[in-house]
């Protein structure tokens, strides 16, 4: 086995909030999209890779109205 801890010490982009995903094959925590996409108005999706198994899957994620009009 191998321990994967240090891999993602440079990542710098990651979703803000703490509502990270798990994988759904081996339920490891995700640190980090390894993408995203802007979908329409107030929606991002995420691409997710797990480190220990290599699943990758994508999430959705509405984000909150920032202006008011
Ligand atoms: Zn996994």
């Amino acid at each position: 086995m191998s321990a994967v801890a240090a891999v993602l010490s440079a990542v710098t982009h990651s979703p803000r909030g703490s509502d990270l995903p798990t994988c759904p094959v081996c339920a490891d925590s995700m640190v980090a999209a390894e993408a995203s996409a802007y979908l329409a108005d107030n929606i991002i999706s995420y691409l997710w890779t797990c480190d220990t198994c290599g699943y990758g899957f994508v999430t959705k994620h509405s984000l909150k109205r920032l202006v008011c009009n």
